[in-house]
């Protein structure tokens, strides 16, 4: 059986951990690493694999079974993913959430016409959160839907506290408020503020001669930042913030809570604890890159979300191995 091949387009947090993920996957190999700066200055953490000008991709259309994308949300993916669908079966994990439906119709006019598949906007959130959210609101019809995030640090948000005038360098982790996942796990249904879900608490380092109590509050008033939440401040040295704060945890809950005809109070709960979130999302993106060989094998061809994708797909058992499993 030939393994699938795999590109990757982009080669930053997301792309070394798609590199790594691979390794645990044995029915896919890593054939090639194409990116936007000098191939010479990037060092792979695997021996022998090639890296490309991303420019020079479509030379390379045949062999590559699927390519996973992983450029930034922001400014790269939106012209890399229909750009590179022409060529080939992708994979991304798209995040700007009220952008996606357009994102899909930009990738999809390319993939029905050049016969690709590419499954977008893949990872935790949206992704493996989105479908828990959409099972739990068809088990149960009657109910309300929570996500939690946290404890994460929040990039956007890090990026924020860093451009604070006085700030050298900084961290933001985003905290679920213990006393609304507990009302909501008991399944009180409660309205719930933006205040209410969530605090944040950052870890600052002041430049030299800074005053804190000046920086403190330009953070803590940052309109659409901080604003809305109670924040915490913390002041550290560079020492403490690169010993203690340079992981990317991430994780949190989606709860669906509601009753079934009785009235019978019915809760269900799916939750991530997540060492190092790029780690974790390039795994997804791997398991998906999966499902995408396979749908292009079928001719399922055009542009696909997860809630497209049935399960059994991203599984490198088959359909009866699986079967066997199933009690
Ligand atoms: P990075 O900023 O690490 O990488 C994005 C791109 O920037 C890379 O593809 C790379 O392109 C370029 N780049 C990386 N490092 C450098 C560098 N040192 N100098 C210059 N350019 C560099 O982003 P992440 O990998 O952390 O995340 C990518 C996206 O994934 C995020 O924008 C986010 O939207 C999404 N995401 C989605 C999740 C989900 O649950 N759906 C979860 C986590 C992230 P090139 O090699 O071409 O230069």
């Amino acid at each position: 059986n030939a393994k699938i091949r795999i590109g990757i387009a982009g080669y930053g947090n997301l792309g070394k951990g798609v590199e790594l993920a691979l390794s645990q996957n044995p029915d896919m190999e890593l054939v090639a690493v194409f990116s936007r700066r000098d191939p010479a200055s990037l060092s792979l953490q695997t021996a022998g694999i090639p890296v490309y000008a991303l420019d020079t991709i479509e030379q390379h259309k045949e062999t590559i079974d699927v390519l996973i994308l992983c450029g930034g949300s922001k400014d790269d993916l939106p012209h890399q993913g229909p750009h590179l669908a022409q060529w080939f079966n992708t994979v991304d994990s798209f995040d700007t959430h009220a952008a996606i439906p357009d994102y899909f119709a930009a990738v999809d006019a390319v993939a029905q016409q050049t016969q690709h598949t590419n499954i977008i906007a893949v990872g935790w959130d949206p992704g493996l959160f989105s479908i828990n959210r959409l099972m739990g609101e068809c088990v149960l019809p009657e109910g309300q839907t929570y996500t939690f995030w946290g404890k994460g640090l929040s990039q956007g948000h890090s990026d924020a506290v860093r451009r604070v005038d006085g700030v050298k360098a900084g961290v933001q982790y985003t905290l679920p408020i213990e006393e609304a996942v507990n009302r909501v796990r008991n399944g009180e249904m409660p309205e719930l503020s933006t205040r209410e879900k969530h605090r944040r608490e950052c870890f600052v380092v002041l430049e030299e001669g800074a005053d804190a109590d000046q920086v403190k509050e330009a953070i803590v008033t940052m309109p659409n930042y901080f604003a809305d939440y109670d924040t915490t401040v913390h002041f550290i040295t560079m020492e403490e913030l690169e010993r203690n704060h340079s992981a990317m945890p991430h994780g949190g809950f989606v709860i669906r809570s509601g009753h079934s005809a009785t009235h019978t109070k019915q809760t269900v709960e799916y939750a991530l604890n997540l060492g190092s979130n790029p780690e974790f999302t390039s795994s997804v993106l791997v398991a998906y890159a999966r499902a995408a060989y396979r749908l292009a094998q079928q001719q399922q061809y055009g542009a696909k979300t997860v809630f497209d994708i049935a399960p059994g797909l991203l599984s490198p058992k088959s359909p009866a191995d699986l079967r066997k499993a199933l009690l």
